[in-house]
């Protein structure tokens, strides 16, 4: 039986529309959360992820604000710019697009961003916040991938969870989500010694590696879920047919723009799996919501709003 598909398109929209529902009593006590991205220079697929946040936020009634330095700016200037959003009031999250520019120390600038405004989750003191399960904000790709398992209904206590990546970005954060929802979880990387066979161990398989269709049918263990967290862009035609002969609408997409976007995982793997998130339109689409479910969840942790019980994340 063919894997059933996790529709990411479908969570996030329910997601967005109970975040509306929070913004709009939010607006009742006179909170409006806010949202600050700054937006360094001129790169074109940066462009293209702030504009999609922007508009989500302006989708929902979340205020937001474009910053767009120049491809010039300064180390020192970047975090000046954070100071002041740091200390304005109407500024809830602040969301740094990377990369930044080679002059520009990246690692000095996120972590000059207040630990309660930081919606990416990704400075110390919120990493630290969840390994030891206390309140605080986590990086957005993780929690959507979680929030796809939840919103399924796929087991997690109990389960054994393979992530294969270790980045800062999403895969240690998720092995630890996972971890903190009682998997038993194993992470894998570059070094892991026979990869397919720690995979199909797996009940859960988090992909989060970068590297198109790598993971086979012979990682999965039959009916296990797969989390494609890869996001690769294919242009090379026998590439292209490798993953995709035969599939009618990725080569009318193909020939139309001479690429396709892809996971890590091979489109053979929906014959064992049994369920798989699809690429795009899997977890791409919980990124942007889960990024706005932060913003709210700052404002309202900063104001000492009571979160509800059906709250998302680690609350
Ligand atoms: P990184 O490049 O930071 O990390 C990739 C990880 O994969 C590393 O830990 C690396 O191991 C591991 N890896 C690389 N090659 C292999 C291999 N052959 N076998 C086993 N492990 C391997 O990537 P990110 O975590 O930032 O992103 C991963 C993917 O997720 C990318 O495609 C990215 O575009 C996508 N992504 C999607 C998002 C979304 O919204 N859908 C958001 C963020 C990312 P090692 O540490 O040993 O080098």
């Amino acid at each position: 039986m063919p894997a059933t598909i996790l529709d990411g398109q479908k969570i996030a929209a329910d997601i967005k529309a109970e975040i509306a529902e929070e913004v709009k009593s939010l607006a009742a006590s006179g909170l409006r959360p806010g949202l600050a991205a700054v937006l360094v220079g001129n790169d074109p697929a940066s462009e293209v992820y702030v504009r999609s946040k922007v508009k989500a936020s302006e989708a929902l009634n979340i205020y937001s604000e474009k910053i767009t330095p120049p491809e010039s700016v300064t180390t020192e200037e970047m975090l000046a710019l954070v100071a002041d959003l740091n200390r304005r009031d109407d500024i809830d999250g602040i969301l740094i697009q990377l990369p930044l520019p080679k002059q520009v120390d990246a690692k000095k600038v996120l972590l000059a961003v207040s630990p309660e405004k930081d919606v990416d989750g990704f400075h110390p003191m919120n990493v630290g916040n969840l390994s030891t399960q206390r309140p605080g904000l986590v990086a957005c790709t993780p929690l959507g991938c979680m929030e796809i398992l939840k919103r399924s209904n796929i087991p997690i206590a109990g389960a054994n969870a393979v992530v294969i990546g270790r980045s800062d970005i999403v895969g240690k954060p998720v092995a630890m989500l996972l971890l903190n929802a009682n998997a038993t979880v194993t992470v894998c990387h570059s070094k892991t010694r026979d990869l397919p066979a720690v995979c199909r161990t797996a009940d859960i398989v988090i992909a989060a590696i970068g590297r198109a269709g790598m993971v086979t049918r012979d990682f999965i263990k039959p009916g296990a879920t797969v989390i494609d967290v890869g996001m690769n862009r294919v242009t090379d035609p026998a590439e292209f047919k490798r993953f995709f002969a035969g599939n009618a609408k990725r080569e009318q997409d193909f020939a139309a723009k001479g690429s396709v976007l892809m996971g890590d995982v091979h489109p053979e793997v929906a014959e064992v799996a049994g369920a798989i998130t699809p690429v795009p339109g899997g977890v791409g689409p919980l990124t942007i919501a889960m990024l706005m479910s932060n913003t709210v969840k700052a404002a309202k942790l900063r104001r000492g709003v009571r979160m509800k019980s059906t709250a998302r994340g680690n609350e």
